[in-house]
């Protein structure tokens, strides 16, 4: 990705085309793409080409937020046009290279629900996702260099839901995390060791189905859950026999919906607090290592515990911030926005 930043943190914006319900009524375009590194957020109706199939849109405002016209930098803006490919070409492909260097990096997927989350991070069969692209790319670097190096590739994949830790490679109740001198461990998590792509994939699909439900359905539980496959790659010099463990995560988190406003009382309160929780949590340990500040409170949630040696320090971090550019998500997208050029700002 461009920018020269010194941080080893890069925001990414993803903006996804209209879905139907979003045509069909015709509302008003909030996010202008102005570059590659530039969005206007809540465009004046002059500022704004994007007007549905042309037609000069009559739109009648409802929230008093209107015309904010709020200039946004981000690493990267991708717009409607961009595809899964591009977004691995330029984000992630870079991380493969840093992971193969012995840096540990992770990937999320940030947005509310309905933003592409998931499309961007699972895709389809038509359209596979940054996990495979970025997986596909992993296995051909590391054959190509099997002649200096040997290494020993693992997974893992977790869903934290309420807080809870589940396993979703085997069937297990809810794991415990526990601190050691080396950082958080998962007590009982074992890694399955893999010998191909297409076995890790297998691994990924095989967790899909396990999720508190299909991360695919729309509005399902999945989206009140964050899923983190992670790959563990242990690196042997064959010259000089060093070893190295490095770790690569991809995270789709839950949706932000709810870490915006919490409503309801019962399981869904619960659901809505602890989701809160994590991604609070993360957005202020992200903004804290944004800052450079040495106390980065990981501690605050599982999630941030159980990533603690995925961010910071030498890692490398990728969020991609997605949106929908509809007034019909007025809030969402501009929260979402918040809190991507929170995690970013330094
Ligand atoms: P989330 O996981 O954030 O809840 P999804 O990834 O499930 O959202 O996306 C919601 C819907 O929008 C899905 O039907 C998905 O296929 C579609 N979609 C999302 N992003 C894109 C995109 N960039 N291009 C085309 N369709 C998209
Ligand atoms: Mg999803």
């Amino acid at each position: 990705m461009t920018g020269e930043k010194t941080t080893n943190i890069k925001v990414a914006v993803r903006v996804r085309p209209y879905n139907e319900r979003e045509m069909e009524q015709n509302q008003r375009c909030i996010v202008k793409v102005m570059d590659k590194s530039t969005l206007l957020f809540d465009p004046d109706e002059e500022d704004d080409e994007f007007f549905f199939q042309g037609t000069k849109q009559h739109y009648r405002d409802i929230t008093k937020r209107m015309n904010k016209k709020l200039s946004m930098d981000f690493d990267r803006v991708f717009d409607i046009h961009n595809t899964n490919e591009d977004l691995f070409e330029e984000c992630t492909a870079p991380l493969v290279d840093a992971v193969l260097n012995g840096y540990n990096c992770s990937v999320f997927v940030y947005g509310a629900t309905g933003a592409g989350k998931t499309f961007t991070m699972l895709g389809s069969d038509v359209y596979p996702g940054l996990t495979f692209l970025t997986m596909r790319d992993l296995f051909e670097k590391i054959q190509s260099q099997q002649e200096l190096r040997k290494f020993d590739v693992g997974c893992t994949y977790l869903e934290v839901y309420n807080e809870q830790v589940m396993n979703l490679l085997t069937k297990s109740g809810p794991l415990k995390l526990r601190e050691d001198s080396n950082g958080v461990v998962v007590s009982g998590l074992a890694l399955t060791p893999i010998y191909s792509a297409d076995e890790l994939l297998r691994m990924l699909a095989l967790g899909n189905s396990q999720r508190t439900q299909h991360p695919t359905d729309a509005n399902a539980e999945s989206s009140r859950s964050h899923a983190i496959f992670q790959v563990h790659i242990r690196i042997t010099d064959r010259k000089t026999d060093t070893k190295r463990t490095v770790k690569l995560s991809m995270i789709d988190l839950a949706g932000s919906e709810r870490a915006a406003s919490t409503r309801g009382i019962g399981v869904r309160f619960k659901e809505g607090a602890s989701i809160n929780k994590s991604l609070l949590a993360l957005g202020n340990c992200i903004n804290k290592l944004a800052d450079g500040l040495k106390h980065i409170p990981y501690r605050d949630s599982n999630l941030t515990r159980i990533l603690k040696d995925s961010l910071g320090g030498n890692c490398r971090t990728l969020m991609v911030a997605n949106v929908s550019m509809s007034s019909l998500t007025y809030e969402d997208t501009y929260n979402t926005l918040k809190y991507a050029s929170r995690a970013k700002k330094i």
